[in-house]
């Protein structure tokens, strides 16, 4: 791993060569980023979380450039958004094509070629016999309230279960599911009412803690469930868990919805995490990956769970035909070359974490399943989990030019566009373990 050339890395733009990466040739923030933050201070709602001080300019591929020319590999992919790497050609080519001819009609009220490509391509590619449906939204968010919706109208329970340390998103009802941060949650109740939640892995509470003592099984409209924990930290299932999980379900008649908005669209390398476990879920949500960047989220599920009338449910944006021009494009080039690509190079990545941990004293618990893995970050005297120095890594990786955002209480992910490839994964793995080292 060690060795290889820094400025190996060659990356075309949609526009062109953007150079080498990492290049970094000021002092970070630079004096325009400076000046960006500085406005954008001004403005911004204080709720943000920056990380570090990056002021994009244009990216390309993994290559992300920022307003003074310094540039940096990706790690981070817009929050496992970007799938295909950064304004991939053929990306931006559906999107400039779609925008010259249809921008906005309303896929609730109309029909056109794109939305229907993507319900087509969603439906067929949800494993299991069962014939799918496809609801279009704007964001992972508002898939995961569809989802809500459908299980409570298609079962007519109210009760929904979710898990510690989940993140279904940000609207109330999402939020109610969402059991991630205290931060996320406090003063904006009252949330949903009849949710409740069970340790992420321990089938054991749902059925003798929470049946016996807070909700019958006869009143749970469905458990949502990450197949693998996103923002909770990329937590991997125990191995029975899932499988365990959709046996409870079957049991009591309750829906089994996977939440597939992180974990999805090939970046475990399979479409969904869940196939890794050998389960089939009644309802799927995925987002984030699937248009590149574009705002685009969807709910799939089994036709005779879909059966509200006309009217029970639509979205003004929602399936947008450029959103959709952009997914049509996205989900070819992850079917063709990206999500073997990430089922290759994933072992890989896993393998380089470890031999980082066992050298470095600082990091531990090497985990991951194809381009969704993630370390623990401990204290170098104490060794107990420690955030602080996560921060310290997560800045000192930036200025050596890798862009890296942590997960959990005290982790750090990488979740690179789906098509990296191994040279850039060397290097930036290289320029984590430089940055360990710098701070041992
Ligand atoms: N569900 C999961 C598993 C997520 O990781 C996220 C976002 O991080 C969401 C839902 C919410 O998606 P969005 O931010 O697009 O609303």
């Amino acid at each position: 791993m060690l060795g290889v050339k820094k400025e190996a890395i060659e990356t075309h733009h949609a526009d062109g060569w953007i150079g080498p990466a990492p290049h970094i040739v000021t002092n970070l923030p630079g004096p325009n980023a400076t000046a960006f933050i500085a406005r954008d201070h001004a403005y911004s709602s204080p709720s943000y979380t920056r990380d570090v001080p990056l002021v994009v300019k244009r990216g390309a591929g993994s290559v992300i450039e920022d307003v003074d020319g310094n540039r940096f590999l990706d790690f981070a992919a817009g929050i496992a958004v970007c799938s295909t790497g950064h304004c991939h050609p053929k990306v931006v080519a559906a999107i400039e094509n779609q925008t010259r001819n249809l921008i906005h009609i309303c896929g609730s009220d109309f029909y056109y070629p794109p939305m229907v490509d993507v319900m087509e391509k969603l439906a067929n590619l949800a494993p299991g016999p069962a014939k799918k449906r496809v609801f279009l939204t704007n964001s992972g968010t508002e898939a995961v309230e569809a989802a809500i919706k459908l299980a409570r109208f298609h079962s007519n329970r109210k009760w929904i279960i979710s898990f510690y340390g989940a993140f279904h998103g940000r609207t109330m009802g999402a939020l109610s599911l969402t059991c991630s941060k205290v931060r996320q949650k406090e003063k904006f109740g009252p949330l949903v009412p009849m949710v409740t939640h069970a340790p992420y892995g321990e089938i054991d509470f749902i059925e003798n803690q929470l049946f016996k003592r807070q909700v019958s099984p006869h009143e749970v409209a469905a458990i949502f469930v990450e197949a693998v924990q996103g923002e909770g930290g990329y937590i991997l299932p125990p191995p029975n868990f899932l499988a365990d999980l959709r046996a409870l379900c079957d049991r009591h008649g309750i829906l089994l919805v996977c939440d597939e908005i992180q974990s999805g669209c090939g970046r475990t390398g399979k479409w969904f995490a869940f196939e890794h476990y050998g389960i089939i879920p009644d309802i799927i949500t995925v987002a984030k990956g699937i248009a590149s960047g574009m705002p685009l989220g969807a709910l799939i599920a089994r036709e005779d769970i879909m059966d509200w009338p006309p009217g029970a449910q639509g979205s003004t944006f929602g399936g947008n035909p450029v959103c959709c021009a952009a997914a049509m494009a996205t989900l070819e080039l992850v079917e063709t070359h990206f999500m073997s690509n990430a089922a290759t190079l994933g072992p890989k990545l896993v393998k380089s974490l470890e031999s980082i941990c066992a050298e470095r004293r600082a990091v531990g618990n090497p985990r991951g399943l194809g381009l969704m893995c993630a370390i623990d970050v401990m204290s170098r005297k104490s060794g107990k989990p420690d955030a602080k120095h996560r921060d310290k890594i997560i800045r000192g990786a930036f200025d050596r030019g890798l862009v890296l955002l942590p997960c959990g209480d005290y982790s750090i992910r990488f979740c690179p566009p789906l098509c990296i490839n191994e040279t850039q994964l060397e290097v930036g793995l290289r320029l984590f373990d430089e940055t360990l080292a710098s701070l041992a």
